[in-house]
């Protein structure tokens, strides 16, 4: 990495207890990134299509959110479920527009694991979604898809693409997987989040292991969109997101 990188700024990827299998407030993750120095966080509680998911309402109402928390920027947002090779989202547009951040992600529950072929048309149809902005832990084992062709076309459609610290604990077999993703993203300079995916207040912004393989792989902290606040600012800017 051009300057090593020891922490993040921001953490785009934390659920709350709005979702039944999560276990803390919205308040307690805010305070655990607070504690921690984070800049920014967001809220992304599973897409409708999951059993245990919010109602619909918990997005369509984020509006009555604060923008900033005791000096952290919360992000409105959701886990979007991709539900298959079309790219279909669980999510309505008009909701998913009323959100700063929109992760989507594949889950046993909403995806069946298709072959190659099948898993390569539907990231690249996510990668064509202009609603889409996060790639959420895209490197699950049972959901391989052709890396070369598909990590390029994220980074052409400005997507960026997440490694996941809970993949260490929950998806094991995929962190190879995660590796050849960051192996490439640096090839063709896509850039990358290093998210919690938090489902417990402690976990928020804590992400050791994929500081670790961004380490290993000597990933350029420039392509890190949430590594710092000039990252942030730009990402943001990008994003029409306002502090
Ligand atoms: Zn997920
Ligand atoms: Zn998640």
């Amino acid at each position: 990495m051009s300057k090593e990188l020891s922490a993040v700024a921001a953490d785009f990827h934390t659920h709350t207890s709005a979702s039944a299998h999560a276990y803390s407030t919205l308040y307690e993750n805010l305070t655990v990134a607070r504690q921690r120095g984070l800049l920014a966080v967001a809220m992304t509680d599973h897409g409708i299509a999951i059993p245990d998911s919010p109602h619909i309402w918990h997005f369509r109402n984020q509006k009555c959110l604060p923008k900033q928390v005791e000096g952290v920027r919360l992000l409105r947002g959701v886990e979007a479920n991709v539900l298959d090779d079309h790219g279909l989202i669980d999510m309505p547009a008009d909701t998913l527009d009323m959100l700063d951040i929109v992760v989507a992600s594949m889950h046993t529950e909403t995806m069946h694991p298709g072959d190659r072929e099948y898993m390569t048309a539907a990231w690249l149809a996510v990668a064509a979604n202009p609603l889409v902005d996060i790639i959420g832990h895209c490197g699950t084992d049972k959901y391989a898809f052709d890396y070369e062709r598909v990590i390029p076309e994220f980074g052409r459609c400005g997507k960026v693409v997440e490694i996941n610290e809970s993949s260490f604990s929950c998806r094991a077999p995929s962190i190879p997987h995660c590796r050849t993703i960051l192996q490439l993203c640096k090839k063709h300079g896509v850039r990358v989040t290093l998210d919690s995916d938090a489902h417990f207040c402690t976990a928020v912004g804590a992400v050791p292991r994929s500081l670790q393989l961004l380490r290993e792989e000597d990933f350029p902290t420039e392509l890190v969109v949430n590594a710092g606040r000039e990252q942030l600012d730009a990402y943001f800017s990008e994003k029409g997101i306002e502090w």
